[in-house]
C-alpha cells in the first residue's frame, strides 16, 4: 500500500496462525513446546537432544553500518530476509531476534519487532511482557541484591564465628556454607575437608562483605532516571546501614548476558554461581555461590532458558530470546535459540548440508558491526562453537550521507534536505563507513552481503552507486531491498544472494575469531581497537591499569573482551563520523562479568538506565475499550 500504514495497523490487519499449527509445521513433539496464549510458546531444550545428530542449517548474521539515532533497519531486514527465504524462495527459514526491553517501548526508540511489512507478530506481546523472561531476570537480579544487603545487615551485629555457625548449624549437620568455604580454600591451595578444622582467620576471608565494595545493583525494566543513584537503608529498622547504590535497566543485568550465552541448564547454573557480587573485607571476590543463592536463581530462571517461538507476518518461525545491552554486554540474542533453530532447519543425520536439504537461520547482532558483529564473532560464536556462513550488513542512504558530512539526524525532528534529495557526492564520501565494515567482516573470514534498506526518498542513482561501490570494495554482493514497504517480496534478490554466499561458505569456510582469548587483557583490547576500529593507540587510565593487574591476579584474564563503546563512531567519540583512523581509544575503566564470561572495558561514560523524554512513546499508547486491542504501539 502507498503510503505504508503504521506498524500496528499492518500487524492488526493480519491474524497469525495458532502457535500449535506453527509447532506442527516444525515437527515439534507435544512435549517440546509449551503454549503461552494462542500465538507464543516456549520451546524446550529437549529438541537439541532429539536432533543432536542432525547437521546445522546455514547460519546468517545480520549487522549494520554505524547508524543514525533512528536505526537503519537491522531488525526489519532480519525479519524481511527470513520472510523472503521462507515465503518466496520456499526454503525453511528461522529468524532469531532479541526480546525488546519495555524501557524504550514506552520511552524514545519504540519497539524492536521489525517494521512495515517485515515484522514479528503479534508485535504487542513481543514488545510487552511476552513470556515473562525479563520479569524473571528482574526477580532473580533483585533477589541477589536483597540477599547482599540482608547479609551486610546481619553481619553488622554478629561476629564472624556467630555468622558461620548460623549459616551452617552443626547440630543439623548442615554443610552447604562450610563446603563453599572449603572449596574456596581448595582453589587457594589450602586443602581441608572438615569444617571443624576451619580457622577463624580462614572463615573471615569469606564471610564479611566490604560495604564499599558491593558491585551488585538493582534493576527494573522502566526508564526511571531518578533511580540511577539512590540511597538505601533509610528506615529506622535498618539501624543506620545507609549506603549509596542504584538501578540499571533489567536488560543490563548480568543475568541477561548469562541467559544469552548459556548452552544448557547446568551451564546456566554454573554461570549464575560464578557472578561476583562484592568483595569481602579481606579483598576476596564473593560470588553468588558464596552467598548460597545459585539454586534459587536457577529456579527463577528455569523457564526463561527456553526460547519463545513466534512468527513473522508471512508465517515463518521466529525465536525471540534474550536481549542483553550492546555496550556493557554483548548485544546478541541467545545461543540456545540459534542452536535449536539451526537443528530445526538442519540436514538429516549423516547427510552433508546442501542447498536442497537444509534451511537458514538469520540472527541479528545489535548495534553497528564494529560492536555487535565483533561481539557476535568473538564472544557469542566463541562460546557456542557455531560457524556463521554469511554476514548481511544493513546500510541506508541516509546514514551514509550522514557519514559523508550531512547534518545531525535528530529523532523527532524532520530530516534535513540532504537526506530527502539526491546527493551523490555526500553519499560517495560517506561510503567510507560501509567500506570499513565490509573489510572488517572479511577479517574474520566471512563474506559480506550488503542489504541497502531503501527508503521512499532514495533515488535509483543513489541505490546504484552504493551497489557499485560495495561490490568494488569486496562485498560478496550488494542488493537494494524494499522489505519495509513490500515484505519478503521486496527482498527476494537479497535472499538469493545470501543463499549463494552460504552455499560457497559451507564448502570452504574460512571463519575464525579475531584473537586468542588467552592473550593478556591489554593485547586483546589493542587487537580489537587497531584491527576493527583502526585506532592508532589505546590509552589506559590509572584505574583501568590497576584493575587489569587485579583481574590478571584473580585469573580473570583468560576471557574475551566486551568493548563498551558508542555505536555511532568507530572511535569513542560519537561525533567522529565516517571512517576515522589513527585516533586514540581511551579506556576509562574495566569491569568483569564472570558469569557471562567476559571483561568489559569502558570507553567513555555508559548509560545503564535510560530516561524518558518530554513526550515519550507512552503518550500514544492505549487500549480500545470495546475490542481490547492495543493502540498506538508504533
Ligand atoms: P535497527 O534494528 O537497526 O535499530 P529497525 O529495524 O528497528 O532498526 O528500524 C528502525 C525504524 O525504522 C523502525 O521503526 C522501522 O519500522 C523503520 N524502518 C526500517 N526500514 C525502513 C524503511 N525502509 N522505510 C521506512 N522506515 C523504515
Amino acid at each position: 500500500q502507498d503510503p505504508v500504514p503504521s506498524d500496528i495497523a499492518i500487524a492488526s490487519a493480519q491474524t497469525p496462525k495458532l502457535i500449535s499449527q506453527l509447532a506442527g509445521e516444525l515437527n515439534l513433539a507435544h512435549a517440546e513446546f509449551e503454549p503461552y496464549g494462542k500465538y507464543t510458546a516456549k520451546v524446550t531444550l529437549d529438541v537439541l537432544d532429539r536432533l543432536q545428530n542432525n547437521s546445522n542449517g546455514h547460519y546468517v548474521v545480520v549487522t549494520g553500518i554505524s547508524p543514525t539515532p533512528l536505526g537503519e533497519g537491522k531488525s526489519t531486514v532480519t525479519i524481511g530476509l527470513t520472510q523472503a527465504l521462507y515465503a518466496h524462495l520456499k526454503r525453511p527459514a528461522f529468524a532469531c531476534v532479541r526480546q525488546p526491553s519495555q524501557g524504550p517501548t514506552f520511552g524514545i526508540k519504540g519497539g524492536a519487532a521489525g517494521g512495515g511489512y517485515s515484522q514479528v507478530t503479534p508485535m504487542t506481546s513481543m514488545n510487552l511482557h511476552l513470556t515473562g523472561d525479563i520479569h524473571a531476570i528482574t526477580a532473580a537480579n533483585n533477589l541477589v541484591a536483597a540477599a547482599v544487603d540482608a547479609r551486610l545487615f546481619h553481619e553488622s551485629t554478629q561476629t564472624d564465628m556467630q555468622l558461620f555457625n548460623r549459616l551452617c548449624p552443626k547440630k543439623k549437620g548442615e554443610r552447604k556454607f562450610a563446603d563453599i568455604m572449603l572449596r574456596r580454600l581448595q582453589n587457594l591451595g589450602i586443602s581441608k575437608t572438615n569444617p571443624d578444622d576451619l580457622t577463624p582467620e580462614e572463615i573471615s576471608r569469606f564471610v564479611r562483605l566490604d560495604i564499599d565494595q558491593i558491585m551488585w545493583r538493582r534493576v527494573l525494566d522502566t526508564n526511571d532516571r531518578f533511580l540511577r543513584e539512590i540511597t538505601i537503608g533509610e528506615a529506622a529498622t535498618e539501624r543506620g546501614m545507609v549506603r549509596k547504590t542504584g538501578f540499571d535497566i533489567s536488560v543490563a543485568s548480568e543475568i541477561m548476558a548469562v541467559l544469552a550465552l548459556t548452552t544448557s541448564l547446568p551451564d546456566m547454573r554454573e554461570r549464575l554461581g560464578r557472578m561476583v557480587v562484592a568483595l569481602s573485607k579481606k579483598g576476596e571476590p564473593i560470588t553468588c555461590d558464596d552467598i548460597g543463592i545459585t539454586g534459587a536463581l536457577t529456579v527463577l530462571m528455569k523457564d526463561a532458558i527456553n526460547p519463545t517461538l513466534m512468527q513473522t507476518l508471512e508465517g515463518s518461525p521466529v525465536f525471540v530470546h534474550a536481549g542483553p545491552f550492546a555496550n556493557i554486554a554483548h548485544g546478541n540474542s541467545s545461543i540456545v535459540a540459534d542452536r535449536i533453530a539451526l537443528k530445526l532447519v538442519g540436514a538429516p543425520a549423516g547427510e552433508p548440508v546442501t542447498l536442497e536439504n537444509a534451511g537458514y537461520v538469520v540472527t541479528e547482532a545489535g548495534f553497528g558491526a564494529d560492536i555487535g558483529f565483533e561481539k557476535f564473532v568473538n564472544i557469542k560464536c566463541r562460546a557456542s562453537g557455531l560457524v556463521p556462513d554469511a554476514a548481511v550488513i544493513v546500510a541506508t542512504i541516509r546514514a551514509l550521507k550522514m557519514h559523508g558530512g550531512g547534518p545531525d539526524v535528530v529523532p523527532g525532528k524532520p530530516l534535513a534536505e540532504e537526506y530527502t534529495r539526491e546527493n551523490l557526492g555526500l553519499l560517495e564520501k560517506g561510503f567510507a563507513n560501509l567500506r570499513r565494515h565490509i573489510e572488517n567482516v572479511s577479517k574474520v573470514g566471512l563474506q559480506a552481503v550488503v542489504a541497502i534498506n531503501a527508503f521512499s526518498t532514495d533515488t535509483e542513482a543513489e541505490l546504484e552507486l552504493v551497489r557499485r561501490l560495495a561490490r568494488e570494495a569486496g562485498a560478496y554482493d550488494a542488493v537494494p531491498t524494499n522489505l519495509w514497504a513490500k515484505g519478503g517480496a521486496g527482498a527476494t534478490e537479497l535472499a538469493e544472494a545470501v543463499v549463494r554466499c552460504c552455499s560457497e561458505s559451507k564448502q570452504n569456510s574460512k571463519f575464525h575469531v579475531l584473537y586468542d582469548h588467552n592473550l593478556p587483557i591489554k593485547s586483546k583490547i589493542e587487537t580489537i581497537a587497531k584491527e576493527f576500529y583502526r585506532a592508532g593507540s589505546v590509552s589506559f587510565s590509572k584505574e583501568a591499569e590497576r584493575k587489569i593487574e587485579e583481574f590478571t591476579r584473580n585469573g580473570w584474564d583468560k576471557m574475551p573482551v566486551c568493548m563498551a563503546k558508542t555505536q555511532y563512531s568507530f572511535s569513542a567519540d560519537p561525533a567522529l563520523k565516517g571512517a576515522p583512523e589513527g585516533f586514540d581509544l581511551p579506556i576509562r575503566d574495566i569491569r568483569a562479568s564472570l558469569g557471562a564470561g567476559f571483561v568489559y572495558p569502558l570507553c567513555g561514560a555508559m548509560q545503564t538506565l535510560p530516561g524518558l523524554p518530554t513526550r515519550p512513546c507512552f503518550y500514544d499508547i492505549d487500549v480500545d475499550s470495546e475490542t481490547g486491542d492495543v493502540l498506538g504501539l508504533f
